[in-house]
């Protein structure tokens, strides 16, 4: 990857930050995507600034037009691109306002077509570019509560597979992964009772690490030359 410039957004925690870290070590410049968290971003930058790249660290809401143009212009070089920001704000539908809706909708969504928009162009001028969408497992199954966070994320593979065909032939590669349940603050908000029933069903018996999922975006960027429009699975064998 020596010389590619990745994007990853939301990579201040959680699985973003594991990605910033494999995409690093693998020898990309890369660029850590970050809202709210700057202290936790720049935590992230410290652990990959000896690894030889040009890394970074942008301010960006990825539904914000205006912050998605200021991190093209700073990293118009980008060929490959992470959308992992993501939100939840779980509900049942009957009482989900729309406020909660929409919002989920315009992070998880929203948010990965502006910056596709965005990065595209110079894929194309490239002819050469690698898109990771994180979805989750709550796109394929439906969660209780969740009917935001599911529509948005199934409408990511939807998303993923029809541009996928569309850019092809430009060697532009878009693929989608779902995690399933992976230990972040995401996750940890959930419930102790709530979780432990959740962690039973898994075949596997436990909830996935970040670094599993990032391999995974990583071999996807590296060697995934004759991949596209696929959903990768990282779930413990919970769905199949
Ligand atoms: P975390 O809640 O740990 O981190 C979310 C990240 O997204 C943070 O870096 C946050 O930035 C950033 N973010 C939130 N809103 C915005 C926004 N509007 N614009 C830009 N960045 C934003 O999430 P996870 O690491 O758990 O999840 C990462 C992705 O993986 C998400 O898309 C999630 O839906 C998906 N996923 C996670 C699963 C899990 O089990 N954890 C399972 C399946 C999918 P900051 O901290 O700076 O505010």
């Amino acid at each position: 990857m020596n010389g590619k410039t990745a994007v990853i957004t939301g990579a201040s925690r959680g699985i973003g930050k594991a990605i910033a870290i494999e995409l690093a070590s693998k020898g990309a410049n890369v660029v850590i995507g970050y809202l709210n968290n700057e202290e936790e971003a720049y935590r992230t930058f410290d652990l990959i600034k000896d690894s030889g790249g040009r890394h970074s660290c942008v301010k960006v809401d990825v539904t914000n037009k205006d912050d998605v143009k200021f991190l093209v212009a700073h990293a118009e070089d980008c060929s490959i691109l992470i959308n992992n920001a993501g939100i939840t704000n779980d509900k049942s539908f009957r009482k989900m306002d729309e406020s909660a809706w929409h919002n989920v909708l315009e992070v998880n969504l929203t948010g990965a077509y502006n910056t596709i928009s965005a990065f595209l162009p110079l894929m194309l001028e490239l002819g050469y570019g690698r898109i990771v969408n994180i979805s989750s497992v709550i796109g394929q199954t439906g969660g209780f509560g969740q009917t935001n966070y599911a529509a948005s994320k199934a409408a990511l593979i939807g998303f993923t597979k029809s541009l996928a065909l569309e850019v092809a032939k430009n060697n532009v590669m878009v693929n989608c992964v779902c995690p399933g349940f992976i230990a972040t603050e995401m996750v940890q908000a959930i419930p102790e009772p709530i979780l432990n029933k959740i962690i039973d069903k898994i075949p596997v018996k436990r909830l996935g690490k970040v670094e599993e999922v990032a391999q995974l975006v990583r071999f996807l960027v590296t060697e995934g030359d004759y991949i596209t429009g696929q959903q990768f699975n990282v779930n413990g064998g919970l769905y199949m």
